[in-house]
């Protein structure tokens, strides 16, 4: 019998800079490529959100649609099975006696335990990871990962003073070895059409990055990256780095393309420097583990904060007495993206204006967010709060001043009915359950 690898697929929907399936195109066996999606998704957690709202749901959908259909044409299949991925992947294993399990090494705790369990169930089975969700990999950063500099500063400084080495992406497989099965076992559903602003898939990310760095955007963005609308005023890159469909390594290496062509200035390395943000919070994610999701944080401080159902609701749905934040909650509910300034703006009027739990707000995003990804959102939900990586200690976004500084005219505002009306006080009863006067 054929030898046999199970790919298990998660944030790496890419033939680009895929260290796997590089690695597996000259394999002379069988490969069997799958890809779980877990019923805890859609069931309520303890912040009363879900992992997987509509619109994060519908982006994954087209990045799996995209994957599926760019491998079918190197004659692979993408298996897409409901099920809670422990029993799905030791049932395939066992079921077509597969000798080796492939995956991307993940940041967040519970995806790592859920390898955990499958290894401990099939000791007799190899299981290998791959660190290719990041720019650069563990063994190559210039400290042991216990000593991870406390704060972004430090850790940038240390990875420039002397570059830390980043491997050239590798280009797209153009081989895969045959399916361990050969029939299709569930389609995945069309997605609507309109379903969301971003066009999901490895071939829209590419398209994206192509028209991104075509244009004169990456020289301007230092300067327009802090507004709260806009296309091209940041990369849009997260949306399609969060499912993997383009690679950290790969955006990199557009930048310093660009660079050659078009000359550095300040916004074209300001990128960079976003994206080594990006990767702080990575590692950063994988040394906090559990503490990243705690309330007292990774600086095991407890904020001044509780929970209050009806702030939380008013706060989800943007009905606040800020009109800002409300077009900001507007945007995220209607589309899945809001910029990073809308991000802190919302956090910190969640955090600082209704005095609530920050675990709540990071569970919302995370439902929301269709470029949701553990380490950024969750550190950087933290940062605000004053629990993480930051050495002020948390951060107020004074909601006048930024309205003053971002929507002037109330543009923003106007765009995603922000206005605050009469009857949206805070709260409607006090704490002793009597109702306020207006
Ligand atoms: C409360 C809060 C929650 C967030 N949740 C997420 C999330 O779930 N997923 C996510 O990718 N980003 C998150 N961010 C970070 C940031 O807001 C987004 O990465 C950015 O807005 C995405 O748009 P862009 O690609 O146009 O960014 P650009 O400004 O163009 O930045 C380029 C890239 O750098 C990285 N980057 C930029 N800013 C940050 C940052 N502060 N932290 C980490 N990486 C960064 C992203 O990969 C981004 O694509 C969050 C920020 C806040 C304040």
């Amino acid at each position: 019998m054929k030898k046999r690898v199970l790919y298990w697929l998660r944030n790496d929907l890419r033939l680009v800079d895929n260290e796997i399936l590089s690695e597996l195109a000259d394999f002379d066996g069988e490969l069997d490529l799958v890809f779980v999606i877990e019923p805890r998704w859609f069931r309520q957690t303890n912040y009363q959100s879900k992992s997987f709202g509509t619109h994060k749901f519908n982006f994954l959908r087209k990045s799996l649609a995209a994957f599926a259909q760019a491998v079918e044409k190197l004659g692979q299949t993408l298996h897409v099975i409901t099920g809670e991925p422990e029993q799905v992947i030791s049932q395939r294993l066992q079921k077509y006696e597969i000798e080796t399990l492939v995956c991307t090494e993940q940041v967040g705790v519970y995806e790592q335990k859920q390898l955990n369990k499958i290894k401990a169930l099939y000791p007799h089975v190899t299981v290998k990871t791959y660190q290719q969700d990041t720019l650069f990999k563990a063994s190559d950063l210039p400290f042991q990962l216990d000593n991870l500099p406390k704060n972004f500063t430090a850790f940038r400084k240390k990875v420039e003073a002397e570059p830390t080495f980043i491997a050239a992406p590798l280009p797209a497989v153009s081989l895969l070895p045959h399916p361990v099965q050969l029939c299709p076992e569930q389609a995945i559903d069309d997605v609507p059409a309109h379903s969301g602003s971003f066009k999901g898939g490895l071939i829209a990310a590419q398209q994206h990055c192509n028209a991104y760095f075509s244009s004169k955007a990456p020289s301007s963005y230092k300067e327009t990256r802090n507004e709260l609308d806009g296309f091209s005023n940041s990369t849009k890159f997260s949306v399609w780095l969060a499912g993997g469909t383009i690679s950290a390594k790969q955006l990199y290496r557009e930048v310093e393309v660009y660079e050659l062509k078009n000359g550095a200035n300040e916004s074209s390395y300001w990128i960079k420097f976003e994206l080594l943000w990006r990767e702080y919070f990575k590692w950063h994610a994988v040394q906090a583990g559990a503490k990243l999701f705690h309330f007292k944080g990774q600086k095991q401080s407890a904020p001044l904060t509780t929970f209050n159902s009806q702030r939380f609701e008013a706060w989800c749905q943007g009905r606040t007495p800020f009109a800002l934040v409300n077009a900001i909650m507007h945007e995220l509910n209607a589309t899945g993206y809001i910029s990073n300034r809308s991000r802190q703006i919302a956090a910190s009027c969640l955090v600082n204006e209704l005095e609530l739990d920050w675990r709540y707000g990071a569970a919302y995003f995370e439902q929301q967010l269709i470029d949701y990804d553990v380490a950024a959102n969750w550190g950087n939900w933290q940062y605000i709060a004053g629990v993480g990586v930051d050495p002020r200690g948390g951060r107020h976004f004074h909601i006048n001043k930024q309205t003053a500084l971002y929507d002037p005219l109330a543009r923003f505002i106007r765009k995603w009915q922000g206005d605050v009306t009469v009857s949206e006080l805070i709260d409607v009863v006090d704490a002793a359950d009597w109702p306020i006067a207006t």
